[in-house]
Order: C-alpha cells, then sequence, then structure tokens
C-alpha cells in the first residue's frame, strides 16, 4: 500500500460487526470498560484503547493515520483548527526562555502568536526574510529551539528551500517545524528533508470544500508524545465529525489536487501575459525566482497565485470588486476560486514598512484557484481586470 491514492483511500479504521463499507461516524465522547481492571489497565496506559473523546477517538485516529502514512511520519494528534494545532504543538515543546527562528511570511495568527502571545510566556522569536534564508544561521542563539517556517509562503508564494532548513536544524540540533498547509502531503512531504513536525490547517485544502475546521500535527513519535500529553490535558481536539469529514475528503486529495494544480498552472500563465499585471508568483512558472527549488520539493505548483495589479491599493480593490464568478473570501484551498487583497484587508492592520518586510505590495492579489472550469476561472480575471 505504498501509492499515495492508496494510502489515500484504503487507511480506514477496522470494520464494525455491520462490515460497512464505508467509514462510520463515532459520535461518542467516551468509551466503557469491562471491569476495574480493564479500567485500570487503560488509564495507566498499559492497553492502548479509547478512553474519552479528547484523548482519541475513532474517527480522528482514521485521520491521523492518514495524514501520518501521507507524509512518512510516525505519529500524530488532531486539532479542532489549524491554529491549535499550530499553538499546541509549539507551546507544548517550548519552555519560559526559549527561543524561535521563524520566516517573516507566516499566517497571520501564527505572527500574532510569537508577537503578542508568546512573550507573556517568555517565549521569543527572530524572523529572517524568505529571500535570506543563508542568514539564519546567524539568528541562532544558545536558547533557540525551534525553527520554523511555510512553504509556499502565504500570501507572497514564496519559497523556502526545505532541504537547506533541514541541515541546519540538523546541524545545530534544533527542531525544524513545517507548516504545510499550502501544499499537502501530496504535493509536498517535508519530513523527507529534515523536518521533525509537520503541521497542516485541514480547514483548508484537505477539506477543500469549504465545510469544516480541522488541524493535524504528525512526525517524530517523542515529539508527539509531549504534545498528546499537553493535548488531552488542554483540550484543543478535532471532533469526530469533523476528522469523518476530513478523512473522506483526503479520499479524494490527488484527483482534487492534480486539478486544482493544472488549472492554477494556466491562470498563472494567463495573467502573465496581462497587460494589468505584474509580478506573477506561481511555484512551477519559470519566472518564479525559487523555481529550481519548488521543482526539487514539490510534485506541482499548488493552488495558490499571488500578483500585482498596476496601480496599487486602489486599482487592487477595484479588481476585487470587478469580479463576478470569484469568490471575496479570506479562505483558501477550496472548491470555489478565491480572490484577496491583502493589503486592504487581512494584513491591513501592519504598517506599510512591516507590510513591504512580508512582501505584501499594495496591488498584491492573491488567488486561490478552485475546480471550476479554468477557462470561465480566466474569463472572469479577463473581464475584471480589464
Ligand atoms: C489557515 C491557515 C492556518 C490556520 O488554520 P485554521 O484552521 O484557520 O485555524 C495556519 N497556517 C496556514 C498556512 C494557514 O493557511
Amino acid at each position: 500500500m505504498e501509492n499515495f491514492e492508496t494510502i489515500a483511500i484504503r487507511t480506514q479504521m477496522e470494520r464494525s460487526q455491520y462490515l460497512e463499507h464505508s467509514t462510520p461516524l463515532y459520535l461518542t465522547s467516551s468509551y466503557i470498560f469491562e471491569d476495574a481492571e480493564d479500567m485500570r489497565a487503560s488509564f495507566s496506559e498499559e492497553k492502548e484503547r479509547n478512553i474519552y473523546s479528547r484523548f482519541t477517538n475513532p474517527n480522528t485516529s482514521e485521520f491521523v493515520d492518514k495524514i501520518a502514512k501521507m507524509e512518512g511520519a510516525e505519529s500524530g494528534y488532531a486539532f479542532a483548527t489549524g491554529m491549535s494545532a499550530v499553538f499546541s504543538t509549539l507551546a507544548a515543546l517550548l519552555d519560559s526562555g526559549d527561543h524561535i527562528i521563524s520566516a517573516r511570511a507566516v499566517f497571520g495568527s501564527t505572527h500574532s502568536l510569537f508577537t503578542k502571545f508568546f512573550p507573556k510566556w517568555n517565549i521569543s522569536h527572530s524572523y529572517f526574510n524568505v529571500n535570506e534564508v543563508d542568514k539564519i544561521e546567524e539568528l541562532i542563539k544558545p536558547e533557540t529551539k525551534i525553527i520554523f517556517a511555510e512553504t509556499p509562503t502565504n500570501p507572497g508564494v514564496d519559497i523556502i528551500d526545505l532541504e537547506y532548513l533541514g541541515k541546519i536544524a540538523k546541524k545545530h540540533d534544533l527542531l525544524l517545524i513545517i507548516d504545510n498547509c499550502f501544499a499537502t502531503p501530496y504535493l509536498q512531504t517535508p519530513i523527507k528533508f529534515g523536518a521533525d513536525l509537520v503541521i497542516h490547517s485541514a480547514t483548508k485544502l484537505i477539506d477543500g470544500q469549504g465545510r469544516v475546521l480541522g488541524g493535524v500535527t504528525v512526525g517524530k513519535a517523542d515529539l508527539v508524545r509531549e504534545i498528546y500529553l499537553f493535548s488531552r490535558n488542554t483540550g484543543p481536539a478535532l471532533s469526530p465529525f469533523n476528522a469523518w469529514v476530513l478523512s473522506k475528503s483526503l479520499e479524494t486529495l490527488p484527483v482534487r489536487l492534480d486539478r486544482h494544480c493544472e488549472n492554477a498552472l494556466k491562470v498563472a500563465e494567463f495573467l502573465e501575459k496581462e497587460p494589468n499585471t505584474e509580478n506573477v508568483k506561481y511555484p512551477f512558472l519559470k519566472s518564479h525566482p525559487h523555481y529550481e527549488i519548488a521543482k526539487k520539493q514539490m510534485k506541482q505548483g499548488g493552488s495558490i497565485i499571488s500578483f500585482e495589479i498596476k496601480g496599487g491599493i486602489e486599482a487592487g480593490r477595484e479588481f476585487i470588486d470587478a469580479v463576478k464568478l470569484c469568490s471575496r473570501s479570506a479562505n483558501l484551498g477550496d472548491t470555489r476560486s478565491i480572490v484577496t487583497h491583502p493589503a486592504s484587508t487581512t494584513h491591513s492592520k501592519l504598517s506599510e514598512e512591516a507590510r513591504q518586510e512580508a512582501g505584501i505590495t499594495d496591488g498584491l492579489v492573491r488567488i486561490s484557484v478552485g475546480l471550476e472550469h479554468v477557462e470561465d476561472i480566466i474569463a472572469d480575471l479577463k473581464q475584471a481586470l480589464g
């Protein structure tokens, strides 16, 4: 069962006495015990079994097993949201006084975690720019514990060299944690390049249909064990219903992603030829500054494109107003194509300088290319740009 598509479909929990074909939904908060001895052995973890759904549940276990196999990981734990995965993973592993090195271009709430909340617990961070990965070693301090990054980045669609990060982490005995949300395990498996843990917001391409929130962390078993113990006490567990939805979604991840990527490449090629756009960034466009790295670590280019509209903030807003088919939404990785203008929305609270540093220019637009017919997506963008 080595091939991705087969793992996606055939990783399934044990059948119940009803011999159902498709996985049933176990909406139960708790489980019963045979007798006092069974209960004692279960609580002391001599037996591996379900006790309470804040700890484990058959549906969340199936979802986690599938992601772990896809990522080449030893084990994992599933969370209610991508952010609870990011927070609980880091909070479980960091102590007061520790230091994180992270790419500056990280998801907005992850940035808030580093800048607003971790300082409360005396956890500090240093950012590196995606174009200056060679300077990471200069940022390492005696108290540095973790290197954290997302690639492709949001919303700039830059690529960070995972092999390089893996080497630096190994050399300095640091943990490498990668948020693999934009690529999914179908396109990129960071553990192969030396990541210790991989995090996903399952809300995006893993669900892929804009329905449920979820998150997951997979990786080395000893680290996952610490994350599990933290989480079973603090309570960020994924709901069994969402786990069931997400595990079903994974069955179609490869076919969905193939089409997302095919559509996105065509849209990117179209945008590159448009007179009103510049700086079109898509990992598998030859013009992408990190095209070679993208080819090395990704199977295809993903579903997200960024580009700049000539004319700055106003032109960006006008474009967003003019789209008819594409949705105006902050989400991404949906069957429906989505456009966003970070400078006037998600990143409007950042200072001009902070935006520049994060690579968010006034005219930057992000498109999450969906599964509509590609000619219809292109026609909509064309009329909106005109
Ligand atoms: C959306 C997202 C998150 C947060 O996930 P939620 O499920 O919304 O909590 C984290 N990282 C990246 C890269 C994301 O795109």
